[in-house]
């Protein structure tokens, strides 16, 4: 985009009678119209739209298109997120009619072969998860741990257990997660993070008791630690009653290596749209399955899809005990087929190397990157790290201003200020799909910027000053956002 027209801000491309097509006069189509609809619903004035020629027009979407920042078009090491390549042939299934033009009114039998594919997910789920069935239908991590804890809720209440209204969460969790419990209707109690990141175990069993609904937790945990403790916290927590809920976010460094179920967990979401070959980023399309161990398989939402003792497939809306519906239909089915793609494609052995690969990158990343920046947790690190800014702190330059001038430099910014546990948290994760060489233009993007925050930092904190807008008001951006043309003229 050009900078200097965005600079003044000159959006307005619209001059009165210019066209940008060629329509010829249609007077009996135009008739046809005005027979067909009342008097009163026709408009008595042309609408007020911008009014240019093609070329502007084309010129004006294509180069906004191409403000975009994506997977395809550069390195986006954004913590938390994982933001993975994701493989063309994935979309072109999901795409494909066969897929993209089911519809959820269609008799089951006309739909035996999508059935099949929800089934075999729903399974491979279970086998990948260590759980006993996995329910396909919600949209999103956090929709996925809403119904998780929905389940919990529902196991509660059935053995007549209503006590129990609260959720413990680390210090150190994502927001969707007190998010989620408050929406459940549940309180959160937060738990204390040790020095190395991992969750404070004697804070934790302090504060379990018969109050305590379910203990969430996610592993490798926000800062890219593993908690090794998981089977002694599960023991405390199932002591106290409580259930232990698996944050599946992360579940892309221990891919097909290993089980949240084998560790203890009781129930659990994936996030398709991370571990699992969707593009997302924007609030874009996800799938947050979720799954229970053995006993709880009741309480999972409808609809599911079941094998029949004939080998046929069919869609049960009926379990009594059953939370009741969280989706409209089955879920997003093509964000399903994706996932069920990528796990075909990469097999058994495919998925082990995920899991390896992504921690062999964050942690070269990190190692090549900790003499410069500050690491405030030993390491080493699984699929992902966090920095607490850069180690000289006297020059005054802050996350924010790294993060920036990546942005200048070609780079997606990494995770800033999250996890809230240090002041200045730089959050990233490479993933395993990135090559050595990007890795390395990367880590020489963040050597410089060290080298110029002593060099030059007075210019540095200016940055970005090559992208098409500098320093836009971002609490102004989200909280009044200009979402028509004409607000922007
Ligand atoms: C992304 C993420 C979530 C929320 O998932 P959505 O699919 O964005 O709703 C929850 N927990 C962690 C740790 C995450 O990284």
């Amino acid at each position: 985009m050009n900078s200097e027209l965005y600079g003044t801000l000159v959006f307005e491309l619209s001059r009165k009678g210019r066209r940008g097509c060629a329509v010829p006069a249609t007077e009996a189509a135009a008739g046809a119209v005005h027979r067909a609809l009342p008097e009163s619903l026709l408009r008595k004035e042309a609408p007020d739209m911008p009014m240019v020629d093609e070329p502007s027009a084309v010129r004006h979407y294509t180069n906004m298109s191409t403000n975009n920042f994506g997977v395809d078009t550069g390195f986006y090491p954004l913590g938390s997120c994982t933001m993975k390549y994701n493989p063309k042939i994935n979309e072109a299934l999901a795409s494909s009619p066969e897929i993209a033009g089911l519809h959820p009114f269609q008799p089951a039998a006309t739909v035996r072969g999508a059935l099949e594919a929800y089934y075999l997910l729903q399974s491979f789920l279970s086998e990948i998860g260590g759980m006993a069935e996995f329910s396909l239908n919600p949209y999103a991590g956090a929709h996925g741990e809403l119904t998780g804890l929905m389940v919990i809720r529902a196991y509660h209440a059935e053995r007549g257990d209503f006590g129990r209204t609260k959720v413990i969460v680390p210090d150190s969790a994502h927001g969707t997660n007190p998010a989620s419990a408050a929406v459940a209707g549940l309180q959160i109690v937060e738990t204390r993070s040790m020095p190395d990141g991992t969750v404070d175990l004697d804070d934790l069993r302090s504060k379990l008791d018969e109050s305590v609904a379910a203990v969430m937790l996610t592993n490798p945990n926000t800062t890219g630690m593993f908690e090794r403790r998981i089977p002694e916290i599960a023991e405390a927590v199932h002591a106290a009653g409580a259930l232990l809920y698996y944050d599946g976010a992360n579940l892309n460094p221990m891919l097909g290596v290993a089980r949240p179920g084998d560790m203890g967990f009781d129930v659990m979401h994936i996030n398709l749209h991370k571990t699992f070959s969707t593009p997302h980023g924007g609030g874009g399309p996800g799938a947050g399955p979720v799954g229970v161990r053995a006993g709880l398989e009741k309480y999972l939402p409808n609809p599911r899809v079941v094998k029949h003792l004939d080998g046929s497939f069919g869609v049960i809306s009926d379990s009594d005990s059953a939370l009741g519906r969280v989706t409209f239909w089955l879920g997003n089915y093509t964000v399903l087929r994706r996932a069920l793609a990528y796990i075909l494609t990469l097999g058994a052995d495919g998925l082990m190397h995920v899991g390896p690969f992504a921690t062999l990158a964050a942690n070269y990343v990190m190692n090549s990157l900790n003499d410069l920046y500050k690491q405030p947790i030993p390491g080493p690190c699984k699929h992902e790290f966090v920095f607490d800014g850069l180690l000289d702190k006297s020059t005054g330059v802050t996350t924010l201003h790294v993060a920036k001038r990546l942005l200048d430099m070609g780079f997606h910014a990494p995770t800033i200020y999250f996890p809230l546990l240090f002041h200045e948290s730089l959050m990233v994760e490479p993933t395993e799909t990135e090559s050595k060489e990007t890795l390395d233009a990367f880590i020489a993007a963040m050597r410089k910027i060290a080298e110029e925050a002593t060099s030059r930092h007075e210019q540095l904190k200016q940055a970005p000053l090559c992208t098409p807008m500098s320093h836009p008001d971002e609490t102004e951006a989200a909280t009044h956002p200009k979402l028509k043309w004409k607000d922007l003229t």
